[in-house]
């Protein structure tokens, strides 16, 4: 048996009062919902009183359930909840007590009691309660002490139609629930970055798709697999994503024919925003997102990032544009990208590089060498996208 029947969710006040507050919390139910349904159990998760419950209607397993929940963005606090029907205070008193020495059966911890009496009709008030509570927990744990003023611990017990206690706060991600700021196009590689890019703006509540360009028979069915793999990892966070898998072989092999080679990957890279900006419009998308950061390669000098922008008329966000590698990785670690992103498949944008790629590119040099493509690109883009083939990400696999 569980001794929590429910979840109280808190998440920060920031952003959300007046008459955004319930566009708010139901993008947060949903996405908690999103996130329970891969665990075992069934759950309802409600708002009420102006707050989120994840209500467990069937035992689960503990830890499945706060790790699943300590993804979700906007949380900024789990709560694992006791309920009960509404006791005389002597009884609640005992119930208290023997929450607080299962929450903390050893190390020595101070707390204090703070009741919340909604529910009018209950005899006694908060102080008293506090008090009575305060003399019940004392005498059952041997190792709390009480401390009013700045206590570890906090016993909280709410008074409703029945009654609430809980004590510890299990940290959430912060962020905002995915779903309030609209949704992005995440440029998704096989690499570290790109997928750190895309949980970073999904932490403020914005929704993504995502699109990988792919060069069969240059890249191979494991470098799709590792885009789908990592797509699946950020999934847990963001929710849903619906990858676009592009096939870019042609439109790079004409490239290559028809361009100066030290120029291949700029020119590449804007085909790749064109073609993102086309599906971002078409799919109800507002920016586009890369993992790109000034200088970390040749294609990504400031230079080469305004030649690349500048085929782009959404914004382009790039969360990662003043972090070194090494804080991106230690993002990618903490989000569980990182062992996918460094196996060692073939990108399309490692195959046909040029020794020296230009580190300044100049548009109007660059617009004048991509007028080499004009007797076919228009038509290979096209194609490409007429050829999109869509991959359903989430992180939900019905159990057999
Ligand atoms: P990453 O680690 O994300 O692959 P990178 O350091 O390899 O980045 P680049 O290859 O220059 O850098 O790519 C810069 C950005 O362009 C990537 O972060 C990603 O957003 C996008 N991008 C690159 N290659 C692809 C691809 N094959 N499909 C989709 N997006 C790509
Ligand atoms: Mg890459």
């Amino acid at each position: 048996m569980n001794r929590y029947d429910a979840f109280l969710i808190k998440y920060a006040e920031i952003g959300i009062k007046g008459k955004n507050r319930h566009v708010f919390e139901e993008a947060l139910v949903r996405q908690i919902r999103i996130a329970l349904r891969p665990c075992e159990g069934h759950f309802n998760v409600i708002r009420t009183y102006g707050r989120v419950f994840v209500e467990a209607k069937s035992e689960f397993d503990f830890e499945e359930v706060t790790e699943a929940l300590s993804h979700v963005f906007g949380i900024w606090g789990i709560c694992p909840v006791a309920v009960h029907d509404l006791m005389p205070l002597e009884e609640l008193s005992k119930t208290a007590a023997a929450f607080m020495r299962e929450e903390y059966p050893q190390g020595s911890h101070t707390f204090k009691v703070r009741t919340r009496r909604m529910n009018k009709e209950y005899p006694q008030d908060s102080l008293e309660i506090n008090a009575e509570l305060g003399h019940a927990v004392l005498e059952a744990c041997p190792n709390l002490s009480v401390d009013v003023h700045t206590p570890e611990v906090t016993l909280c017990v709410e008074i409703r139609e029945k009654l609430y206690i809980y004590s510890q706060v299990i940290p959430g991600p912060g962020g905002l629930p995915v779903g309030v700021g609209g949704k992005c196009m995440l440029l998704l590689s096989g690499g570290i970055d790109s997928p750190v890019a895309g949980y970073m703006v999904a932490k403020r509540g914005v929704r993504i798709d995502a699109v990988y360009f792919n060069a069969p028979p240059y890249t191979s069915e494991r470098a799709l697999q590792k885009v789908i793999d990592l797509a699946r990892e950020i999934s847990v966070y963001t929710g849903p994503i619906r990858l676009h898998n592009i096939n870019f072989t042609e439109i790079q092999l004409y490239i290559y024919e028809q361009c100066p080679h030290d120029e291949l990957t700029i020119i590449m890279r804007r085909y790749m925003m064109r073609i993102a900006e086309r599906l971002a419009m078409e799919n109800e998308c507002l920016g586009l997102i890369t993992g790109e950061s000034i200088g970390q390669v040749a294609s990504q000098t400031l230079a080469a990032l305004a030649v690349t922008n500048e085929v782009c008329t959404l914004p382009v966000f790039r969360p990662l544009i003043g972090f070194d590698k090494e804080e991106i990785v230690r993002v990618s670690k903490k989000i569980g990208t990182y062992e996918t992103s460094i196996l060692p498949y073939e990108d399309c944008c490692t195959i046909f590089v040029a020794k020296h790629p230009v580190t300044k590119p100049r548009a109007e040099v660059i617009r004048k060498h991509e007028h080499n493509l004009d007797e076919k690109i228009e038509e290979m883009v096209e194609r490409a996208i007429a050829n999109d083939d869509i991959i359903n990400i989430s992180n939900y696999r019905p159990q057999q």
